[in-house]
């Protein structure tokens, strides 16, 4: 395996990364809320994540990746909110209700636009079928690997009572249960704020209708009760629903079944509050030294040079780029992929016209060039490039230096200028370059043996702990077309439809 190093958020520097089991990543994606279209910008992060974990798959890991849907309607801290503080599951229903009176059919799934939970599940259906045409893997994962906030409210209600009964929590005089944060010394590292500061408002927002009842500004919400609010739950503090925070610590903990897990990602504006208010709660519950070691935050993206706003006209949708809304022709999901992890994750991304059309010829230049070799080849399986192979090896020596994308794709295109006097040894190292990359279509090797047989040696590789080689499997039938699931009875390959 390589010496990765990745920059840590929590220390401010790049350090190397070893999981806590030798072979095996926990990693954690705070995902969509979904009352809208995901954006790019969304995307951006959730890309990010994706080819992290690719990443550490070609490596040699087995990944638990888990990505969340915020789907409780109550984002108030939502920064990305036009409304500063609006009900979000109100505009979208108001946004709804207008589209259809429009005709607009779109909506026709939701027959009833007064449910929260119709819109939600249309949103998260919605972002599921963006995520899969961008080529993230985790949509293809066990359903419970993309939990709902909603479906983990017991969950969050144990956590916000262990952090009552270990004084890290009270009940406030207006009945909302809020974190104590002069209970958390570290309150602050992630962020790089201190107690003080925040008394003061400085280094980030501060909801102020809570402000009279908290005992420090920075105190923040774990339970609402509001028997009135759209979505509600029974609890020992009255009906109400959960604080945004309070969702993703108890959700990464009860799906991954970890206190303390390798990797935490989100965008650079879930840093503070969001994160460092994860990181007091979950460790204030567990009582552990850390709850992720890592913290990896992707930077915001602009278009055309701008940041992104619902006003200036440049606010896009994946389905907008997709669709042709941009440039005014479709574009391939392949392509927007490519151009959305194309730069280091660090480094903020500036989507432009020019970048997508630049993004095609570069897809373009790749499939050819595999479609060259599938034709050398002439249906002969290609051999699978581990990482001794040359070019293979400085692609994840790249990527495994703070996942130095940028850095990768020069060494893929340094390699399709090179000779290929062997086609089964280059499609294979074309093939590893498309664990990460994911905008290949098929290669030869999944077609020539019969996918009972694959999933067959899917199942031994799994048995003998080899995870690396039943991920490579698990991939080939799925860039082949087909839906693999794991039953009872093993691995199971069928056709995908459409
Ligand atoms: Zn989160």
């Amino acid at each position: 395996m390589p010496d990765i190093r990745f920059y840590n958020t929590l220390t401010h520097r790049v350090e190397p990364f070893e999981p806590i089991e030798p072979g095996r990543v926990f990693m954690y994606n705070c995902g969509p809320t979904v009352y809208d279209f995901a954006h790019i910008g969304n995307f951006k992060t959730f890309l990010f994540a994706d080819v992290l974990r690719r990443f550490l798959e070609l490596a040699g890991h087995d990944v638990q990746q888990v990505l969340n849907l915020t789907d409780v309607g109550h984002m108030t801290e939502d920064h990305l909110a036009d409304g500063g503080g609006e009900e979000k599951m109100d505009v979208a229903r108001q946004r709804i209700l207008d589209a259809k009176k429009a005709g607009d059919a779109h909506f026709d799934a939701i027959d009833d636009p007064t449910d929260p939970y119709q819109i939600a599940d249309f949103y998260a259906q919605a972002f599921i079928e963006d995520a899969r045409r961008l080529g993230m893997k985790v949509v293809d994962d066990d359903p419970s690997h993309l939990p709902r906030a909603t479906a983990h409210i017991e969950h969050m209600k144990a956590m916000v009572q262990k952090l009552i009964a270990s004084d890290h929590a009270y009940v406030a005089d207006d009945g909302a249960v809020y974190f104590r944060v002069e209970s958390f010394p570290e309150y602050g590292r992630l962020s790089g704020n201190t107690l003080d500061q925040l008394r003061g408002g400085a280094g980030g927002r501060v909801d102020d209708q809570h402000q009279a009842h908290k005992r420090h500004p920075a105190d923040f919400l774990l339970w609402k009760p509001d028997p009135t609010h759209l979505m509600k739950w029974d609890s020992p503090w009255g009906a109400g629903y959960p604080g945004w925070h309070i969702e993703c610590s108890a959700m990464a903990r009860a799906v991954l079944g970890r206190d303390v897990i390798d990797i935490h990602t989100g965008g650079e504006d879930n840093i503070f509050p969001h994160h460092e208010c994860e990181i007091a709660q979950s460790r204030g519950a567990t009582g552990q030294p850390a709850f992720a070691r890592f913290w990896m935050h992707s930077r915001h993206l602009l278009v055309e040079g701008e940041k992104m706003s619902k006003s200036k006209g440049n606010f896009y949708t994946v389905r907008d780029v997709l669709e042709g809304r941009v440039t005014g022709r479709p574009v391939d999901p392949a392509v927007l992929r490519y151009e959305m992890t194309k730069a280091k994750y660090r480094s903020s991304l500036n989507f432009t016209k020019q970048g997508l059309e630049d993004s095609a010829a570069n897809v373009r230049r790749l499939r050819e060039f595999a479609a060259a070799l599938d034709e050398r080849l002439a249906g002969a399986p290609y051999e699978t490039a581990g990482p001794d192979h040359p070019a293979a090896a400085r692609f994840i020596d790249a990527l495994a230096d703070d996942l130095n994308m940028a850095g990768a794709l020069g060494v893929v295109f340094e390699f399709l200028n090179g000779k290929h006097p062997d086609p089964a040894v280059s499609r294979g190292v074309l093939a590893a370059f498309d664990r990460v990359l994911g905008v290949l279509p098929a290669g030869a090797a999944a077609e020539d043996a019969s996918i009972e047989e694959r999933c067959k040696a899917l199942d031994a590789a799994r048995a003998a702990k080899d995870y690396a080689a039943a991920d490579a499997i698990r991939d080939e039938l799925i860039a082949a077309g087909y839906d693999v699931k794991t039953t009872p009875a093993g691995t199971v390959a069928s056709k995908r439809l459409a």
